[in-house]
């Protein structure tokens, strides 16, 4: 496996695109609300990272023959885990409210941005409660985004790649399904770069960390079983079950002086 290290020159270029990701993130946080749609947040999204001089990475993605991707955001609610599409045309579980999914009082829900700024691309996200949500909602929220900073700590040069892994399942602690079919990645001048990086793994192996390597760590747990299946709008993946989920995401880069958060918000 070839993976690819960042020179000082090029980690500078990530940390801009990195920062103006979160710039955008926060105005997104703070925009959630009962009532707005994705296609609300989505368009402030994408008029965000205009007046930034940066592109939205996800526009127009289409890996394997599926549809290129609408948004600048994913826009996952409840049981949709990751890549809800933004935008017309979104399907939902049967049973869910309509297509447009807007958020409701209790709901909690996901948004994935990828910013690309000069060619370098950033990849984070966060699982937000909208208004008053359930004490069994939060914990799951809490816990995910604690296995990210789990995972965080432990990307430190000399240690391996399964050392990030366990850190991060460790933290589900029996109790939250781990998906199996998604997880972290290498990210640089390309969203999805070697080397894969699973959400549970054993301490002591895989890839030996080098100062320069970036990855995205984005767990993502489940309230229940941890089987997902994709929904006839071929971009968004939700629980099999129904059971609610979280993903946390951030860009994080290995430096002599240990891990740096370069999509961490203010
Ligand atoms: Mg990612």
């Amino acid at each position: 496996m070839s993976v690819e290290l960042k020179s000082a020159v090029e980690l500078e270029g990530m940390r801009q695109s990195g920062r103006i990701n979160a710039r955008v993130r926060r105005l997104l946080w703070d925009a959630i609300r009962p009532g707005v749609t994705g296609l609300e947040l989505d368009q402030l999204a994408k008029k965000a990272i205009k007046e930034h001089g940066a592109e939205p990475t996800f526009v127009g993605y289409a890996p394997m023959g599926k549809p290129p991707y609408p948004g600048a955001i994913c826009y996952s609610v409840n049981e949709e885990l990751v890549h809800g599409i933004p935008a017309p045309g979104r399907r939902c579980r049967p049973g869910t409210t309509g297509p447009d999914r807007a958020l409701q009082e209790g709901d909690i829900v996901t948004i994935d941005l990828g910013v690309t700024y000069k060619g370098w691309v950033s990849d984070a996200a966060f699982t937000a409660p909208v208004g008053e949500v359930s004490d069994e909602a939060l914990a799951l929220v809490e816990t995910t985004r604690r296995a990210l900073w789990a995972g965080i700590d432990q990307m430190k040069a000399g240690n391996r790649l399964g050392d990030v892994s366990s850190a991060i399942g460790a933290v589900a602690g029996g109790k939250y399904g781990i998906v199996t079919g998604y997880g972290g990645h290498g990210v640089g001048r390309k969203m999805h770069m070697e080397p894969h990086v699973p959400n549970y793994g054993r301490p002591g192996t895989g890839l030996r960390l080098q100062p320069g390597l970036v990855l995205a760590l984005e767990p993502m747990f489940s309230a229940g079983g941890a089987a997902t299946e994709e929904v006839a709008d071929e971009w968004t993946v939700v629980m099999a079950d129904g059971s609610l989920s979280a993903h946390w995401e951030e860009t994080v880069a290995i430096t002599a002086d240990g891990p740096e958060v370069l999509t961490r918000l203010d």
